[in-house]
């Protein structure tokens, strides 16, 4: 038997009992003739100490031990003097009689503690020295916490987890596809899935009514901030439900997690907010609702005084943000080239501060008398003390997105997001279909296998653009703080209406029978009505771990260029490799 007791279990009852820990030497060292040794395994951390007068030969072994070297130690469990109480073993140490070394370790490249002096590269590289720490540890212990709460709450449901092929085939929609070349069929490909939509789809076909899946996806996107090539789902799908059904199934869940993960009682049932809504309020279909600064239109209002900007736009909008009235002039400076800086993209920002006794100070105080700022600030429902920030353009929805972003950004400076609080709600009522200016075409807001809303079919068989552009959908996103933790559809459940869908989507017959014909044939065999969502995983453990970004919740996550620095992929293949396979690469760039 290597161990008697983990690192992390003993306390003040184990006194006088005599152990047997094995771990990693997180830290040696003397004291005294005394040596202290830190020890950690995945459970915590035990002190051990080889007194000055210990045989020689042990004293000799302690002194000689090296960071991360993997030992066994026997000893008896003492009180100790200096207690500390920030570790959950701090009240004992073990006075150790024996040390077997298992193996040894060269010097790690970074200190493997809670705090480690190692920077993000280093680190990754060195990923499974860095999953030694902590804060890692604790990390990937809350997403199996998480992921067995959900298989939990599931098949208390009745719902089957079932796995779907990693292979499949290439039909891109929104992101690209990974693909792997076929040896077997030279010069055709599969595809990796960017989710299991038409797999679950498929299953519902088969009458298996209540499925669910937590399964990787893969999404070859240009990688921004904190994404992740491969990253994991929580892949849902129910047959013979209304949007009803879906959204108290999954809301359930998402209590559930709450309660059992955190103890954090969210209202039940959920707030919800029609797409538009939050587009009017928040200028985001995945509003942080954690504090208010909702967004005012001002078109009508702020018109009409000779300012060219504001006369020739078409949307004008403002956020007043609370207390800023004491912004001084180089705040303001900065504020607005903080607006416009690319990530946001306004040409300018105008400013209204209502001072606390009521008077205006603004920058466009040229052509706007006190009585038409009274008028604005009123619009904008601006109090006394605020700081009233107008943008303007010819698009609203463009003009909305910014003064989103802007609003984010004064929440978090004013410190109104906190990431404990959680103000999880949904949005519904998305509209079904986008326009593109650029390819002059319709997009599928959220997927084209997306049902119209049934009041609106008649509008989805019309070829006007206006029609078309009004219809929504039975779709719907979980959001938390500002994050879209989660989304989904009821969906298409006719051949023929799918079929209009693609026609709607400027697929042609011939390329929706080659890319999806499957999935229409199967509408052909008695579908079911149906419909379902899927959750980000990591990002539901990433925000339940109260932090922003997703990679540490990932035991080997891929770096910002979608690289795995730790085995140095992606990476070339032999020649041999290439010929099997018969491929042959342009070289030329
Ligand atoms: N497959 C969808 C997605 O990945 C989710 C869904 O509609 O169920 O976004």
């Amino acid at each position: 038997m290597y161990r008697t007791h983990t690192c992390g279990e003993l306390r003040i009852a184990n006194a006088g009992q005599t152990v047997t820990l094995a771990g990693w030497v997180q830290k040696a060292r003397k004291l005294g003739g005394m040596t202290f040794i830190d020890l950690r395994d995945r459970y915590g951390v035990t002190q051990l100490v080889v007194e000055a007068d210990a045989p020689a030969e042990l004293v000799g072994t302690a002194t000689a031990l090296g960071r991360e070297f993997v030992i066994q130690a026997t000893g008896e469990v003492l009180e100790r003097q200096a207690k500390n109480p920030k570790m959950p073993t701090g009240d004992i140490e073990i006075k150790v009689s024996a040390i077997n070394v298992l193996n040894k370790s060269v010097t790690p490249p970074f200190t493997i503690e809670d705090e480690s002096d190692g920077g993000e590269d280093l680190r990754m590289k060195f990923r499974y020295l860095d999953l030694r720490r902590g804060p890692l540890k604790k990390a990937l212990m809350l997403r199996h916490r998480i992921a067995h709460e959900v298989r939990n709450y599931l098949d208390g449901l009745g719902f089957m987890e079932i796995e779907t092929p990693y292979l499949i085939k290439s039909t891109p929609e929104g992101a690209r596809d990974f693909v792997v070349p076929s040896r077997m069929n030279p010069g055709q490909f599969y595809a990796l899935p960017q989710s299991p939509q038409t797999f679950k789809q498929l299953l519902m076909v088969a009458g298996y009514d209540r499925y669910f899946q937590i399964v990787r996806c893969f999404r070859d996107e240009d990688l921004r901030a904190d994404r992740q090539p491969e990253f994991t789902q929580i892949d849902c799908e129910m047959s013979f439900v209304e949007q009803e059904d879906v959204l108290g199934t999954f809301e359930g869940m998402m209590r559930t997690l709450f309660k059992n993960v955190l103890g954090v009682d969210v209202p039940n049932p959920l707030p919800r907010m029609s797409w538009y809504d939050a587009m009017d309020k928040y200028g985001s279909d995945k509003p942080d609702v954690r504090f208010g600064m909702e967004i005012h239109e001002l078109t009508d209002v702020a018109k009409g005084k000779g300012f060219g900007v504001l006369d020739g736009a078409a949307y004008i909008g403002a956020i007043a943000v609370p207390g800023a009235a004491e912004y001084t002039r180089k705040q303001i400076d900065e504020l607005t080239e903080w607006v416009k800086r690319p990530q946001v993209g306004a040409k300018g920002l105008i400013y209204i501060r209502v001072n606390a006794d009521g008077s205006f100070k603004s920058s466009i105080d040229k052509f706007y008398a006190p009585e038409d700022l009274a008028k604005i600030a009123a619009a904008a429902e601006a109090k006394p003390g605020d700081l009233l920030l107008v943008l303007s353009g010819d698009a609203k929805r463009k003009v909305q997105t910014m003064l989103g972003v802007l609003r984010l950004e004064m929440g978090g400076r004013l410190g109104l997001r906190d990431p404990k609080v959680f103000a999880p709600l949904w949005i519904v009522d998305f509209p079904l279909l986008e326009w593109d200016d650029e390819t002059q075409r319709f997009y599928a807001m959220h997927h084209p296998f997306t049902a119209p809303k049934p009041e609106h079919e008649k509008w989805f068989y019309s070829n006007k653009k206006e029609d078309l552009e009004r219809v929504c959908a039975n779709a719907y996103d979980f959001v938390l703080n500002g994050n879209e933790l989660g989304g989904g559809s009821i969906r298409i459940h006719n051949a023929d209406m799918q079929k209009r869908m693609f026609e709607v989507l400027g697929i042609g017959p011939e390329e929706a029978e080659y890319k999806f014909g499957f999935i229409i044939h199967a509408f052909q065999y008695g579908a079911p009505p149906h419909g379902g969502l899927a959750f980000g995983f990591d990002r539901v453990c990433a925000l339940f771990g109260g932090q922003d970004t997703i990679r540490d919740y990932i035991a080997f996550p891929k770096n910002n260029q979608g690289r795995d620095v730790m085995i140095d992929s992606p990476s070339e293949i032999d020649q041999s490799q290439l010929d099997e396979l018969k491929l042959i690469l342009d070289k030329s760039e």
